[in-house]
């Protein structure tokens, strides 16, 4: 997808949209054309990044068929960018991915992401 289309699909209320496009700092793990990743504000582990599609797209629940290969792309990267970050290496290390969908899932941001959590324990959480 082009830049020019990504920045037709962004929601000018929403925080990520912001954060993807600089209006609102975020330290950055990774960008591509289609992908942005950055720190959690509030951690829950020692390495706790979120990945977000730069596609504004509320959640989980609003994906079809034509965002496969995006989401695709999305669970390929994460396990690079973990052990970039310093997650611990399978089996005995590990991460956890997680995307909370809707107010029962305990999703707070409605822009589509995915947790990656990680490295030595004890967590704060999880
Ligand atoms: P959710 O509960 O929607 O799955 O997760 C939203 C996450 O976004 C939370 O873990 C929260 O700490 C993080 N978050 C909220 N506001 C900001 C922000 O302004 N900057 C960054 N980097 N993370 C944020
Ligand atoms: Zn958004």
């Amino acid at each position: 997808m082009s830049t020019a289309a990504n920045l037709a699909h962004r929601d000018p209320n929403c925080l990520f949209c912001k954060i993807i496009a600089g209006q609102i700092p975020s330290t950055k793990v990774y960008e591509d054309d289609e992908i942005f990743a950055f720190h959690d504000i509030h951690p829950w582990a020692p390495v706790h990044f979120l990945m977000v599609p730069k596609l504004h797209l509320p959640s989980l629940a609003q994906v079809d068929d034509t965002h496969a290969t995006l989401l695709g792309r999305m669970m390929v990267l994460a396990p690079r960018l973990a052990m970039a970050q310093g997650c611990l290496p399978y089996p005995d290390g590990g991460f956890r991915v997680v995307t909370n969908t809707g107010k029962g899932g305990g999703q707070e941001v409605h822009h589509l992401h995915i947790h990656v959590m990680g490295g030595p324990r004890p967590w704060l959480r999880g």
